[in-house]
């Protein structure tokens, strides 16, 4: 991935924040990391609104989906996911309180991290709006689905589903709910 590239694909994350008052990472392109398994990262944030921020490693930079109710491991309990602008790798490390009257102001966790593996052609299945996955987290694991509402992409805020996919990892959502179970950072 060029420098060049992953920079373009910045610049709605760096447009909205002022790096001299938030804490979070300018994300300055640096070493393009060749990492042995792509990152896989979920930070809550209590924003106006809480929500779980999911995010995975492709081309460069961290492809982000705001879950305003988090996962469920519930295969029939789809949960929305907009999409959000990509932010930078060095944000999956990334804890703390991003000022008031900054962009996303509030706390930050890392609700979740660890690895993740495409089945089939990522690039391909983003692109598609169609991506089908394990996560190697803490706290998730197993098959997952994101899926593209409407058939276009293009939207400044698409919305996508987030979906267990039906298997060893899976549970009903009358026994259990993740997010209520296990609130606190993995770090
Ligand atoms: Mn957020």
């Amino acid at each position: 991935m060029k420098r060049a590239t992953v920079a373009s694909q910045l610049q709605r994350y760096r447009r909205k924040r002022n790096f001299v008052k938030t804490p979070e990472p300018a994300g300055h392109p640096g070493v393009i990391r060749q990492p042995p398994a792509p990152l896989y990262v979920i930070q809550k944030h209590a924003a106006t609104r809480l929500h779980y921020d999911f995010r995975l490693e492709l081309g460069g930079t961290l492809k982000s989906w705001a879950v305003p109710k988090g996962p469920s491991l519930d295969p029939a309990d789809k949960r929305m996911a907009v999409h959000v602008e990509d932010h930078p790798i060095d944000y999956a490390g990334f804890e703390g309180t991003i000022p008031k009257g900054q962009y996303g102001a509030g706390q930050v966790i890392v609700w979740d991290r660890g690895t993740w593996e495409p089945v089939g052609d990522a690039r391909a299945g983003y692109r598609a709006g169609k991506l089908k996955f394990r996560l190697h987290g803490e706290k998730l694991n197993g098959g997952w689905t994101l899926v593209r509402m409407h058939g276009r992409a293009g939207e400044r805020q698409e919305p996508w589903l987030l979906i267990k996919e039906r298997d060893d990892e899976a549970r009903p959502a009358a026994d259990y709910s993740t997010v209520d179970a296990e609130p606190a950072s993995v770090l």
